[in-house]
């Protein structure tokens, strides 16, 4: 009844955290998949003797990333490149709560969670945003937020292939469909 929506989807993230956790076998503490890997990295690994705040004063290539660099890693150097990228005026018009990458991204990465891929680039995200004359904090998997939908529930995200609707809209349509076709 009292629910505060903050509130619910830190508890919602905390399940997912929990569902994933990792217990390091040389020190016994609990991580998540993402965490793991830095953990053993920077505690037991060469990590140990790495300083981050020596890197600011004597000008040493950060090693975050388990030391990982765009110059030896595609994955950070493509990611590290599109971080760079001035935000088109586009973007700029549509992403009021500095967001938006993270949904795209997130969106990949959920829709494909479910066999769906999401080829959509990020250009053509912001473009359909536009089109629905949306901005980003509008976009959200509560009631009144807007997600995006495939006509049909079917094929990939794609361009032509899906559009902005409320989750409201979205969750009635399938309903509807369920009910026509049973
Ligand atoms: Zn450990």
């Amino acid at each position: 009844m009292n629910c505060n929506k903050s509130l619910c989807s830190a508890v919602g993230k905390r399940v997912i955290m929990l569902s994933d956790v990792i217990i390091c076998q040389q020190c016994g503490k609990s991580f998540s998949k993402k965490g793991i890997g830095s953990h053993i990295w920077r505690v037991h690994g060469e990590g140990r003797n790495f300083n981050p705040g020596k890197c600011y004063t004597d000008g040493t290539k950060h090693v975050w990333n388990k030391g990982l660099t765009r110059q030896t890693d595609k994955t950070v150097e493509r990611i590290a490149s599109s971080l760079e990228r001035p935000q088109s005026d586009l973007e700029r018009s549509v992403n009021d709560d500095g967001k938006l990458k993270q949904r795209w991204q997130n969106k990949r990465v959920n829709a494909r969670a479910e066999g769906i891929e999401c080829n959509l680039t990020y250009d053509e995200y912001c473009q359909l945003v536009a089109d629905a004359g949306l901005m980003s904090s509008q976009l959200g998997y509560t009631g009144d937020g807007y997600v995006l939908a495939r006509y049909n529930d079917s094929g990939n995200y794609e361009i032509g292939n899906c559009r902005f609707i409320t989750q409201k809209e979205n969750s009635d349509e399938k309903n509807e469909r369920l009910f026509h076709t049973h």
